[in-house]
């Protein structure tokens, strides 16, 4: 047998190749180190598009871990986490899934959005967030102790909440959790102009209707307008389209299709840019 390090890596593919960049807001960074020193799986809870993804990639990196990452969805069942039996033209071969490759071989497993996974499927983090840290597979016939290295993170918009769609008490108890929410503004414009060469002051502006979109929440917008898409109304100021119509098509329309809020926020970038 080839000594270990000939072997290929199994996480390759999840081995971030560069230091991701984030400006931390709070004492988050020390809190997670702490939680994953003690390997206490983490949920980081705050709305689509303010860091939280950005933050675990940073964390992923600082520790030296693999980060898988899984974008939860409904159609989503156990075995696409756990892994299944391959047809082969030799008979059957076991292929491990994204939460069985990290738990094995000591990566952090990051469940993103994981409440769009219906219930029956979440279930199976449980055994890997207690004292045991195993993950039972059944249909192989395995009971996988986990990795020292392996840590559970999940991501939850508790905006988004609803009876259909919540995370089962029994499962919530299992994690610490970390509140995020768009960082302050002067740190937010740092943070656009950093992500994509803009200008400070331009940048601070689009903090500015951002801040007039988000006391629109509850009255007609879901959501408000989100760090990533200042990002992306940044970039498109910074490839040469006017201010006003990159904020049209990267900040408004996005976020709603209703005339009169539309015509709101039109009426905001304007009064700012
Ligand atoms: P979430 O996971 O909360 O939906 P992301 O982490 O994907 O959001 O953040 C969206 C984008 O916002 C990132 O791609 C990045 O450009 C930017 N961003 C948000 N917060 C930060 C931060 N603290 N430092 C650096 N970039 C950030």
């Amino acid at each position: 047998m080839p000594p270990p390090t000939d072997r290929p890596d199994p996480l390759a593919a999840w081995r971030l190749t560069a230091p991701p960049h984030y400006q931390p807001q709070a004492d988050e960074v020390a809190l997670f180190t702490a939680a994953y020193a003690a390997r206490l799986p983490v949920m980081v809870k705050g709305p689509t598009g303010c860091g939280k993804s950005r933050f675990i990639e940073h964390m992923a990196w600082t520790l030296g871990r693999p980060l898988v990452t899984v974008a939860c969805n409904e159609d989503m069942t156990a075995a696409d986490l756990v892994g299944r039996f391959l047809l082969e033209a030799g008979g059957t071969r076991w292929q491990d899934g994204p939460l069985t490759l990290a738990a094995r071989h000591g990566g952090i497993c990051y469940l993103d959005e994981v409440v769009e996974a219906r219930q029956d499927t979440t279930v199976v983090i449980h055994a890997l967030t207690d004292h045991r840290r195993c993950l039972p597979l059944d249909k192989k016939g395995e009971l996988l102790r986990a990795h020292p290295d392996f840590q559970l993170v999940i991501s939850y918009n508790p905006g988004y909440q609803s009876l259909m769609k919540d995370l089962k008490p029994s499962t919530r108890q299992r994690f610490t959790a970390l509140d995020f929410d768009y960082p302050a503004a002067a740190l937010e414009a740092g943070i656009v102009a950093r992500e994509t060469d803009l200008d400070p002051a331009r940048a601070a502006q689009l903090v500015q209707i951002a801040h007039a979109a988000r006391r629109l929440k509850g009255h007609g917008l879901a959501e408000g307008i989100s760090t990533r898409l200042l990002v992306n109304a940044a970039t498109l100021i910074v490839r040469g389209v006017a201010p006003r119509a990159a904020c049209r098509m990267a900040l408004v329309r996005p976020i709603t299709d209703d005339a009169d809020l539309r015509d709101t926020l039109d009426h905001a970038i304007d009064a700012v840019l």
